[in-house]
């Protein structure tokens, strides 16, 4: 037999020819052991666990181009359930922000009390500008409303009041008219 000498141990050697076995041998033992596996991991972590983020970080700038793909795939894949919790984010803030401002149209002849014809408006129209500064994003608004502690200088108004003020110069067809 000829001698092979390639610093392998028989094991070893026999491993590198076989590694489809090898891998479904890892596979079951994995599967088998995995209460195991995981304490001894999650221990691990908690030993490691500065070193840990240092190494994460330190990857995750050396490859920034897979991260962007797995932010854009995990968006994709979890989009509804991103998308539900904005939603529910934002009706929940649009709630406090409601209630704060009085929970009801400010014009003096309107009685719209439902929530959802309820608008905050920014009083003496400076919306444009401040939109234009601030940007769109509704739930953005209200975060800072609530930051501010609900100045004076917004108030809630419902679409009809809101609109009707808009088109006669500033102040509400009910009160003009
Ligand atoms: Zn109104
Ligand atoms: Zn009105």
């Amino acid at each position: 037999m000829k001698k092979i000498n390639d610093g392998l141990t028989p094991q070893q050697r026999w491993s590198k020819l076989h590694p489809k076995e090898v891998r479904a041998k890892l596979y079951k033992w994995r599967k088998n052991n995995r209460e195991k596996l995981n304490t001894y991991n999650r221990e691990w972590e908690n030993k490691n666990k500065e070193k840990r983020t240092a190494d994460l970080r330190k990857w995750r700038n050396e490859h920034p181009e897979i991260v962007k793909e797995w932010r854009r795939n995990s968006y994709w894949k979890h989009r509804d359930s991103i998308l539900k919790q904005l939603r529910e984010k934002n009706s929940e803030l649009r709630h406090i922000v409601i209630s704060a401002y009085g929970g009801r149209c400010t014009c003096p002849k309107c009685p719209e009390t439902n929530s959802k014809f309820l608008t905050v408006e920014h009083v003496g129209g400076w919306g444009a500008a401040d939109r234009k500064e601030n940007g769109h994003q509704t739930i953005r608004l209200y975060k800072r409303l609530i930051k501010l502690g609900f100045p004076k200088t917004f108030t809630v108004k419902c679409w009809n009041c809101n609109s009707g003020a808009h088109m006669n110069g500033g102040i509400c067809p009910h009160v003009s008219n």
